[in-house]
């Protein structure tokens, strides 16, 4: 068997197309566009590059993007009254915080304090209690789009055993609870798993987001399961990155997400969705 790839692009190019035409029939009606608030400290090269990318997509689709940038050396108050404005403009819809924040500021303050109403990352507490209790509204946006793509791609998740490896706030155990959402029986693996082969193996869906290059190989691999590629892995001194699959793990796989051109495109599109959805609630 080889596997089906799973195209990231196409999909979130139809996601980003969706919501660039439900923004043109709020224009045609009058209404503003939905505007993304994006906040950078710091000079992390990474960073910017993410947040000039976030702000050309907002272009292309035409919502409006402003920029805060702030020195590495602004304090945790200054950050947060910041956010309290952001907060409070009502022209404000979304709210995006770039990770990582200097180490002196405490990044569970600053995202507990987007309103929930215009945490587009779904970082706040609040926002992570709705999607463990399957609510809809906002929705982390990597693991919305692993589930995205399997639904776009019509798999079964309904009864589907479902692995997903890592459990981190940001991808695994958000990803479990949307997959829990979909009526999935969803086992979580991490670092203290016994066995954890044994365990991948008997997957009918595999999310892998463990931050290790090609971590799951085709012997953890029941033929046929359907394999999700959180990972973004670089090796040193080369721009190539590698997911957390072995790529050889297509021919025991039926679908597969490619690294890249998988996962990445999608959070991106899920980060402009929730965007939308921000704006329309906030109406
Ligand atoms: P993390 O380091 O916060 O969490 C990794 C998880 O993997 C942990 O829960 C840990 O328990 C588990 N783990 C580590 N070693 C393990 C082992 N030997 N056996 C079993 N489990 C193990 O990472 P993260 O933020 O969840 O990201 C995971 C991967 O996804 C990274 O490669 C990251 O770059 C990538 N990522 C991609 C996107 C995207 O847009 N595609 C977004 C976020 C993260």
């Amino acid at each position: 068997m080889s596997a089906k790839i799973i195209d990231g692009k196409y999909h979130s190019e139809n996601i980003l197309n969706e919501v660039r035409a439900e923004v043109a029939d709020i224009v045609m009606q009058g209404g503003r566009p939905p505007c993304l608030a994006v906040v950078l400290v710091g000079d992390d090269e990474a960073s910017k590059i993410y947040v000039g990318s976030k702000q050309k997509k907002c272009e292309e689709i035409g919502f409006t993007s402003v920029a805060h940038i702030k020195p590495s050396t602004i304090s945790e108050d200054e950050l947060l009254t910041l956010i309290d404005m952001l907060n409070n403009d009502s022209g404000v819809d979304g709210i995006l915080v770039q990770s990582p924040l200097p180490k002196h500021i405490n990044a569970d303050n600053v995202f507990e304090a987007v309103a929930p109403g215009k945490d587009v990352d779904c970082f706040n507490p609040y926002n992570i209690g709705l999607v463990s209790m399957g609510k809809d509204g906002l929705v982390p946006c990597t693991p919305a789009g692993c589930v995205e793509l399997l639904r776009r791609e019509k798999i079964n998740m309904s009864g589907a055993d479902c692995v997903v490896i890592g459990r981190s706030n940001i991808v695994g155990r958000p990803a479990a609870s949307l997959m829990i959402k979909e009526s999935a029986t969803v086992t979580v693996c991490h670092s203290r798993t016994k066995d954890l082969a044994a365990v991948v193996r008997g997957a009918d869906i595999i999310i892998a987001a463990i931050g290790k290059k090609h971590f799951v190989t085709p012997d953890m691999v029941k033929d046929g399961a359907v394999i999700v590629d959180v990972g973004i892995n670089r090796t040193p001194g080369s721009k190539k990155i590698h997911g957390d699959v072995d790529p050889a793990c297509m021919e025991k796989a039926s679908y597969m997400t490619p690294v890249p051109g998988g996962v990445g495109p999608m959070t991106i599109a899920m980060l402009m969705s929730n965007c939308l959805t921000a704006y329309k609630k906030l109406r």
